[in-house]
């Protein structure tokens, strides 16, 4: 099994990726080029550990009891997690069953990254940024096609409380007209209102 490369673990997290108290495993590489990237900085020092599962289990374990106690547990994000979707996959044989394990995700990879983790042992948080293919293409250098194709995999796989899609307000890029778009396009699509968030990006 290819080993993780990890960038970063942040210990003792609450509130922001998933339930009770979490760790967040930022993986290395991203596919997409978002100008207001809050991960620009860690992406570009590129300082990247490389770690079998047993390794980062061995790691993460410190927090086995704060897991256990909160209903926490390990959340991946990145970068693009999903590069590194069959790692995770194997993790997921390897760590305790208690343990949430959440991806933080915006679904830009092919639909061979997302299917290892396609199961109900994940929760999925994804930040698909706009649904209108101009705008993401403007905002990530990207097409959305096959992103939006993930969108209704998801929804269509995943039990509706293991999953949220985030559509932010981007600052230049998306306000309350394009927001709401997305937002029905995303119905469209399947995916119920009450999994729908909207938020705002700092530039
Ligand atoms: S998807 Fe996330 S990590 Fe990748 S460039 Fe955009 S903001 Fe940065």
């Amino acid at each position: 099994m290819d080993k993780f490369s990890v960038l970063a673990v942040n210990r003792h997290r609450m509130k922001n990726d998933g339930r009770g108290i979490t760790s967040l495993v930022a993986l290395a590489g991203c596919p997409l080029s978002c100008p207001y990237c809050i991960n620009r900085e860690l992406l570009a020092a590129n300082r990247i550990s490389h770690m079998t599962g047993e390794e980062l289990l061995a790691q993460l374990a410190i927090d086995h009891c704060y897991f256990l106690y909160t209903g926490g547990g390990v959340t991946f994000g990145g970068g693009e997690p999903l590069l590194q979707s069959r790692q995770i996959a194997a993790f997921a044989e390897l760590c305790p069953p208690e343990w949430n394990l959440t991806i933080e995700t915006s679904l830009a990879v092919p639909e061979e990254l997302l299917a290892p983790v396609l199961t109900q042992r994940f929760s999925f948080i994804v930040d698909i940024k706009a649904m209108q293919p101009e705008i993401y293409r403007s905002y990530t250098g990207k097409e959305n096609t096959q992103t939006v194709r993930n969108v209704k995999t998801l929804v269509e796989t995943i039990a509706p409380e293991n999953y949220v899609i985030k559509t932010p307000y981007i600052p230049d890029y998306t306000g309350e007209s394009e927001v709401a778009a997305s937002v029905r396009l995303l119905k469209q699509l399947g995916v119920p209102e009450k999994n729908i968030l909207t938020f705002s990006y700092i530039k």
